[in-house]
């Protein structure tokens, strides 16, 4: 398999080249093709796998740059992984033009809703400020048609589960959702089960 075979973007090949990339890793070869297909799906997989770029890629190659509008939100339990996804996301999807805001608690409203103004297409979040910009109508239009939820297995451990199961209250109907989680405890089994559309599954 090679990353070519996809039919990724001109451009995320561009990028994939730059990074070093040479082929893709097992989650990658599996969970590339079932998003760009559009499928939901529920991905077992550990960091270091190769977990961002296999949600990444695909989401971002079908981002069209030029509508200054975000579509693609990526949950995450920390600032730390949030600001590393946002990187490796930047990296990935310069080409395109694409732009990343990474929004998280204790850093001011204004500058982070400011960047999502000036066009950004994707958000990397944590679920308490996601939420609060949310519920404090700061988003108005705000519709992704692509959402991740990373590590969520990790999320439920921070006890975000509520949060996140409100997030999606706001969170379009219609829309293509993707599940990434290291374990698969129950109260992530339930939660897949209710944002979910016939997920299928990857397991590496
Ligand atoms: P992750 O599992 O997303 O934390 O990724 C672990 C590391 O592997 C990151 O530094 C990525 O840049 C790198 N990486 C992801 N996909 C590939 C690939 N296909 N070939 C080589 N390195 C990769």
């Amino acid at each position: 398999q090679t990353f070519e075979s996809f039919g990724l973007h001109q451009d995320i090949l561009k990028a994939i080249n730059e990074a070093g990339f040479t082929e893709p890793s097992p989650v990658q070869a599996e969970a590339i093709p079932l998003v760009l297909q559009g499928h939901d799906i529920v991905a077992q997989a550990q960091t270091g796998t190769g977990k961002t770029a296999a949600f990444g890629l695909p989401t971002m190659s079908m981002i069209d740059a030029n509508q200054n509008r975000v579509q693609l939100l990526v949950i995450t339990p920390t600032r730390e992984l949030a600001t590393q996804v946002s990187d490796e996301l930047y990296s990935l999807g310069r080409f395109c033009g694409i732009k990343t805001v990474t929004i998280y608690g204790g850093s001011s409203y204004s500058r982070q809703i400011g960047l999502i103004e000036k066009g950004a297409s994707v958000i990397v979040a944590t679920p308490g400020r996601m939420l609060d910009l949310l519920k404090n109508g700061r988003l108005p239009g705000f519709a992704p048609k692509m959402v991740v939820l990373d590590e969520a297995d990790e999320m439920l451990d921070m006890g975000f589960l509520e949060d996140i199961e409100e997030i999606f209250t706001y969170l379009p109907k219609e829309r293509q959702t993707l599940l990434f989680s290291a374990t698969m405890p129950e109260p992530i089994k339930r939660l897949a089960s209710k944002i979910l559309h016939e997920p299928k599954f990857v397991s590496i």
